[in-house]
């Protein structure tokens, strides 16, 4: 089947952006996948088994928005099933990523949410970041853990696993990851400095307007 543009243009950025995500450090080995829209009614997500850093475009799954296949020699990523329902949660949505950055994956083992009032970028950039509870990696029950969180979340701690971002496009949706981990590094430095200095309700207020400013663009 010939490929259009579009989705030759998302194939490479879904490439690019698994390298960045293990370049980084974000991900190691197997760990991670990412997602994006392509057309109506598919997404292209990576395939399960594969180091990130190795994903080449053609290998990537085409899926229609129930699941089943529509093309690809592999399997899709294990975390289909948190993809697929956030697209259909939220009609916004266009990417999704899922990453085991350490830092803020050591939030979500701590039990922690990454507190929206501590830093400019989580204000404007991400937003309020829920820790949403366990569930089985691989499983539609972890797909289901996300219902309460998916209305007014761009980003989510994982408890015991990792962390998910949201975006209108893939560069959004990276972005958000590689600014939660930064984010969560910052908090955990200064809470080990001994005090974390909070932003006032008004100083967080603007900031959410700014953000609300830029969705709407
Ligand atoms: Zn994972």
């Amino acid at each position: 089947m010939k490929r259009s543009v579009e989705e030759i243009a998302h194939r490479q950025a879904i490439a690019t952006v698994c390298r960045r995500l293990g370049e980084r450090g974000l991900v190691a080995g197997q760990d991670g996948n990412a997602s994006a829209r392509a057309g109506r009614d598919r997404i292209l997500i990576t395939p399960a088994g594969y180091s990130k850093v190795d994903v080449t475009p053609g290998e990537l799954v085409v899926l229609r928005l129930d699941g089943t296949k529509v093309s690809g020699a592999n399997a899709a990523s294990s975390e289909v099933a948190v993809h697929l329902r956030a697209y259909a949660r939220r009609p916004d949505v266009r990417a999704v990523v899922h990453a085991h950055p350490p830092t803020a994956t050591g939030f979500a083992l701590a039990g922690q949410s990454l507190p929206e009032r501590a830093l400019t970028e989580v204000g404007v950039l991400l937003g309020p970041v829920p820790l949403v509870p366990y569930g089985v990696p691989g499983t539609t029950q972890l797909a289901d853990r996300f219902e309460p969180f998916w209305t007014g979340h761009d980003a989510f701690l994982m408890a015991n696993h990792g962390a998910l971002t949201l975006g209108p496009d893939l560069r959004v949706a990276h972005q958000r990851m590689e600014t939660l981990e930064h984010a969560a590094r910052v908090v955990a430095t200064a809470r080990g400095l001994g005090h974390l200095q909070e932003l006032e309700p008004d100083q967080l207020r603007t900031l959410r307007a700014t953000r609300a400013r830029r969705d709407a663009k």
